[in-house]
């Protein structure tokens, strides 16, 4: 595994998988497999390996060792551990890329240390509204929703939009409506609530009010009170890639306001050709950058590779005043989580099959 400042790059060659199609000879299995499946291999001529790959994250910002307990820190780490247990188990099993970032994202939507689905901040009027988005890299298929404020798992309803409507995103009412008529469960906004995220929002409410008075109080106000954001990035054994986002945007922000992350092409990108991206940070300059597009775009038109482009991606994310980070990974298993910030939840799989998880830069 290379390790080359903030991004990781890494090949995924986890296991074995049967191929009736498959020429390769057994000899050739890859190294990392474990005795059982060499065996397995050498007794079966038709199989050969696969590479599959899961990386997810769980939002960028100012995260600092000082301000976390262990108690507080196991609870994030456990919460990735289980998104990327969720995805991996269904790549093992040879299943979609898509289903896996879908399982990874609904896993930290369900959990309520990370800005989406419960635990989402709040917006300046007191209220939740969630963004998400899903892009097949196949078939180049994308589903996103806009400041849904019902929505259990609006990742979920994110796919829905792209399996089942004509359409790309839909926002607020219309997607409520959308999903109502499929059978997707709508919940009280009180089901969002944490004290956490609410006491944030009463903070940024009280640093701003200061600030414009100019009564010289000071407030610090982290990221980790103002946004963050979840998402997973997947190759399944078929070579297919696939991007999840979702989140519930910054705190304090205008009722209405969408980020970049249910703009395809913004927050989130996948095609089979180059790489599947999912960012997190600053959304606005994630959007005029058109962050996750001009990753595949570096690759396909300029033929640079994985790691290069999510940096040269991010750095314009920067030179316009964002923050943030992103994860991505390519048609050969290379990922890369590059941040500009001191920190971000993140996690991969090891070849071996080992889940990471990291949280520090
Ligand atoms: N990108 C998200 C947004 O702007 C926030 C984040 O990822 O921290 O809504």
């Amino acid at each position: 595994m290379k390790i080359a400042g903030a991004c990781v790059a890494n090949c995924f060659f986890a296991f074995l998988l049967f191929n009736a199609a498959a020429s390769a000879p057994a000899a050739e299995a890859d190294q990392s497999s474990t005795p059982v499946e060499k065996k397995r291999a050498q007794n079966n001529p038709k199989m050969e390996t696969k590479k599959i790959g899961l990386v997810i994250h769980g939002g960028a910002g100012t995260i600092e060792r000082s301000s976390m307990t262990p108690e507080k820190e196991g609870e994030y780490r456990a919460g990735l551990e289980r998104a990327l247990g969720a995805g991996y188990e269904i790549l093992k099993r040879g299943g979609l890329s898509l289903d896996a970032v879908e399982a990874a994202v609904r896993v930290l939507e369900d959990d309520p240390h990370f800005n989406a689905g419960r635990g989402s901040v709040f917006t300046s009027a007191g209220t939740n509204e969630m963004d998400a988005s899903i892009m097949d890299g196949k078939t180049l298929g994308a589903g996103a929703v806009g400041s849904v404020k019902h929505i259990k798992n609006p990742i979920v309803l994110a796919r829905l939009v792209m399996e089942k409507s004509p359409h790309v995103m839909l926002d607020c009412a219309g997607a409520e409506a959308f999903a109502k008529a499929n059978g997707i469960e709508l919940v009280d906004q009180k089901y969002f609530f944490t004290q956490e995220r609410w006491d944030a929002l009463e903070k940024v409410r009280a640093a701003e009010k200061h600030r414009a008075s100019g009564d010289g109080k000071s407030y610090i106000i982290t990221d980790q009170d103002r946004h963050g954001t979840v998402g997973a990035v997947a190759l399944d054994q078929d070579g297919n890639l696939a991007a999840a986002t979702s989140t519930g945007g910054m705190t304090n922000k205008m009722p209405g306001r969408i980020g970049d992350t249910p703009v395809i092409g913004a927050g989130t990108y996948a095609n089979n050709q180059t790489c599947a991206v999912s960012c997190t940070g600053d959304g606005e300059y994630f959007i005029r950058v058109g962050a996750a597009h001009d990753v595949s775009a570096l690759m396909q038109y300029r033929g640079l590779k994985l790691e290069e482009a999510a940096q040269t991606a991010l750095d314009a994310v920067k030179q316009l005043g964002g923050t943030g980070g992103l994860i991505a990974i390519d048609k050969n298993g290379e990922i890369a989580l590059p941040f500009n910030t001191n920190g971000m939840y993140r996690g991969y799989v090891e070849p071996n099959g080992k889940l990471v998880v990291e949280i520090y830069r």
